[in-house]
């Protein structure tokens, strides 16, 4: 087993920071897009071009979901984004049951004869959707399924688990992609590309609504810790400031 990972690669925010993380910890990576019916085909033309710019092979597998394309607003557009799901009032129009157990699967399989030992996903358990297959108990069960399966030993890896939306403009500035993110990635589930301080996107679907709340807050910290430095700075420089004249004294 190489120190290689596959990574699960939509074309959105959090998955490009995802693909980043990766090729900052890992010798090689493969970005894995599924071509699953979604709505806007903007998402995976986007991921091709990210994938390129990032210079890391891109990889697209057909999956085909027709069989519940009516059940879920990603699927058709006969569904709302901003309502309720029709079997499951908890959760968003926008569920597509099991699609990142379906695609986690994948992956690993594809680890497996790729022979690379792991995985990574830009799933988020804070600040997201309430997707069950999206919660930490979830991902490290199927680690450990997908390896009962096999009998393989592969790392299920989600940088982004405990990170809210802020944090993940925060990381995106430290991998320092965050133009990239900015002007390439697509996370609009209305498919518009208009660009704004935050991304590309409507502004007001649930996607756009959640990444511009992230941004807002990350602007809000960055400030915050800015004006904060700037505080300990000043009273470093006063103690300072004292001691060398305590010293002429
Ligand atoms: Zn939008």
């Amino acid at each position: 087993m190489k120190n290689s990972a596959i990574c699960l690669f939509s074309g959105g925010q959090d998955s490009t920071v995802c693909l980043y993380w990766a090729i900052r910890n890992f010798d090689e990576v493969i970005a894995l897009s599924m071509d699953y019916g979604q709505k806007h085909s903007i998402e995976l033309s986007q991921a091709k071009k990210i994938a390129a710019i990032a210079e890391v092979q891109h990889v697209i597998v057909p999956v085909n979901l027709d069989f519940m394309s009516d059940s879920s607003a990603l699927l058709t557009d006969d569904l709302k984004v901003t309502e309720n799901h029709k079997l499951r009032s908890d959760l968003p129009a926008t569920f597509v049951p099991g699609r990142n157990m379906l695609f986690l699967t994948l992956a690993s399989s594809f680890a497996y004869v790729k022979r690379y030992s792991h995985i990574v996903t830009g799933v988020c358990q804070e600040d997201y959707s309430g997707y069950p297959d999206c919660r930490d108990n979830f991902v490290k069960a199927l680690q450990v399924t997908v390896n009962l399966a096999m009998d393989s030993n592969l790392t299920i890896h989600a940088p982004l688990m405990n990170q809210s939306k802020a944090d993940i403009w925060a990381l995106a500035n430290d991998l320092n992609i965050q133009d990239l993110v900015v002007s390439e990635t697509h996370t609009c589930y209305s498919g518009v590309r208009t660009l704004n301080a935050w991304g590309r996107g409507c502004g007001e679907c649930p996607s756009c609504e959640l990444r511009e709340h992230g941004w807002e807050v990350y602007l809000k910290n960055k400030k915050e810790r800015y004006y904060y430095g700037r505080q300990i700075q000043s009273i470093g420089e006063r103690k300072l400031r004292f001691r060398r004249a305590n010293k002429r004294v």
